[in-house]
């Protein structure tokens, strides 16, 4: 059969099954091979590989990954698109696809039968309106995962890779280089979709790291006090740990832990490090 990355196909496709695109799912499907391409080196999958794709749509992505990896499952929320992947993707024997919501599954069970528990790859073009939820849940539920290469709205991956004192560093930037190292493969323009979405778009692989890179005594505290910072960005974070009504510290005792850390009184949270964040939650945490 014919590659699905072809416009062409895409329409073939799209028309034979009379199919409509449902926005509230957020389905832009790949039409650019060299995208693809270039997705499939950067999460450098080999035969080894168990490959979790999320949101198939007509499988364009599942083909490349099902020659690379030597297994894929595919969880697609749309049963309108269950039996146009039965078709395209019927020469795969090492495809399956699972017809739910990628948020109600449990990957871990997945990695555990499927993979001996070993860490897995993740692999997609995203839906935009739950890519947060997604990634987040992914690291918070400590399912064993290699690295997710996905792609997600370029402002959101510029956030994702972004480091302190920038405009787009935040509590996402902080809460995913926490768990991985980032690393923007491409950006793919909008007409590399059908439909064209109305916003740019990246490719960012995130490496999950196997051991954690700081050590934090109280994870819960350290991401409070991450969220009470950024939540009045250009307060002080002094200010900012007072005002954040899930936290309890006095100014003084903020004042105190930043004075060991040797940090200003008057700094604002997004010039912090995560290593200092994970300081100061430390002294706090007593
Ligand atoms: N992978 C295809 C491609 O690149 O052409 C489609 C990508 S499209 C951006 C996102 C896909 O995710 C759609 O097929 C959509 O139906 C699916 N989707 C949306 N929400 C989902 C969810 N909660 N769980 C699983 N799949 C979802």
């Amino acid at each position: 059969m014919e590659k699905l990355s072809s416009p062409k196909k895409t329409i073939e496709v799209i028309q034979k099954y009379n199919f409509d695109f449902q926005k509230k799912f957020g389905q832009n499907f790949l039409i650019d091979g060299r995208v693809l391409d270039k997705i499939i080196d950067a999460a450098e999958i080999s035969k080894e590989d168990f490959v979790l794709e999320i949101g198939p749509g007509i499988g364009t992505m599942t083909q490349y990954l099902a020659e690379n990896a030597r297994e894929v499952l595919a969880v697609e929320i749309d049963k309108n698109l269950i039996p146009i992947l039965e078709d395209t993707l019927s020469e795969y024997e090492n495809v399956s696809i699972l017809n739910e919501d990628i948020l109600k599954v449990d990957i871990g069970k997945i990695a555990k039968e499927r993979n001996g528990g070993r860490p897995i790859k993740v692999v997609a073009n995203l839906p935009y309106y739950i890519t947060t939820p997604i990634i987040m849940g992914l690291f918070e539920s400590h399912v064993p995962i290699a690295s997710i290469t996905v792609m997600v709205q370029k402002e959101v991956a510029d956030r994702m890779q972004a480091g302190p004192g920038t405009k787009d560093y935040g509590a996402l930037s902080l809460a995913v280089q926490y768990y991985a190292k980032p690393y923007i493969v491409a950006n793919v323009p909008p007409n590399c979709f059908m439909p064209r979405p109305k916003v740019g778009s990246a490719v960012i692989r995130l490496a999950k790291y196997q051991q954690p890179k700081i050590e934090v005594s109280n994870e819960k505290l350290m991401f409070q006090l991450i969220r009470a910072s950024f939540n009045q960005r250009r307060k002080t974070l002094q200010n900012g740990i007072k005002n954040f009504s899930e936290l309890n510290f006095s100014k003084e005792q903020v004042a105190e832990a930043l004075e060991q850390m040797e940090v200003s009184a008057s700094v604002r949270g997004e010039a912090l490090t995560l290593e200092q964040f994970a300081h100061l939650s430390n002294l706090l945490d007593r």
